[in-house]
């Protein structure tokens, strides 16, 4: 029998979850239509500890009194990572516009955090082949600005949600916010701008255009092709197929 194919799902956003999960879930969809990807036992929740190092700057963090926390994470990430079919997704923002990708420092942090990820399953696996094949299960998803700049892209839902939030108020201002699509991934702290702010993340996942984020080729592509160059992901997805009841 063929262990078992798990993600944990660890986000830099408090409330954020559930809306990681739901698009890191469709993701899959969309790289295996035929996967089974819904079963709520594929989708593992971090230990609290872990979870709080996730969020903010916890796990980029530099200082010696969140070292405890950082590695925390760092070891539940590790553990996980060495199950034979786990897979870990980590989601942090790139908080720079799309244009100015380069400058993220989130990006460049998150190298150095998986230095020290690799550090860690080097005690557990000796062979480098085999490091780095653990470490390959280990996913980023990073949305530029942030998660709503993705989320933002459903612009019917978004418009819906300010005819029930504001009677409709601000209908003109999103369509002129949206009305280039990649430009959407231009603007700064987006929650700002679109009169929604992070109150209906949790709705608005379900309808994240998944396709049409893809094609803008921009950090939602980038996020899915990372993904579908994970061999070991597209083969646990594939065998999701046989598992179908
Ligand atoms: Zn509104």
């Amino acid at each position: 029998m063929l262990a078992k194919f798990t993600v944990l799902i660890l986000t830099e956003d408090k409330a954020g979850w559930e809306v990681v999960r739901t698009i890191v879930g469709k993701s899959f969809q969309e790289i295996d239509p035929e996967a089974n990807v819904w079963p709520d036992d594929l989708w593992s929740r971090p230990t609290e500890k872990a979870a709080r190092a996730a969020r903010g700057s916890y796990w980029k963090s530099t200082a010696e009194r969140d070292e405890p926390d950082r590695r925390e994470l760092i070891r539940e990430i590790t553990t996980h990572l060495l199950r034979p079919r786990g897979f870990v997704v980590f989601h942090f923002d790139g908080d720079e516009p799309w244009s100015r990708r380069g400058h993220s420092e989130n990006v460049a942090k998150w190298s150095r955090f998986c230095v020290h990820v690799a550090q860690n399953i080097q005690q557990h696996r000796k062979d480098p082949e085999l490091v780095s094949d653990t470490l390959s299960r280990l996913l980023r998803v990073t949305p530029f600005y942030c998660m709503e700049s993705w989320l933002y892209l459903a612009t019917n839902s978004v418009l819906a949600e300010c005819t029930s939030s504001h009677g409709a108020a601000h209908h003109d201002v999103i369509r002129a916010l949206a009305s280039v699509t990649s430009q959407i991934a231009e603007v700064v702290q987006p929650w700002k701008a679109w009169c929604l702010g992070k109150t209906a993340n949790d709705r608005l996942v379900h309808s994240f255009p998944t396709m049409e984020a893809y094609e803008l080729q921009q950090s939602f592509h980038e996020t899915m092709e990372r993904m579908m160059a994970c061999a070991d992901l597209v083969e646990a997805l594939k065998s999701t197929r046989r598992e179908r009841t």
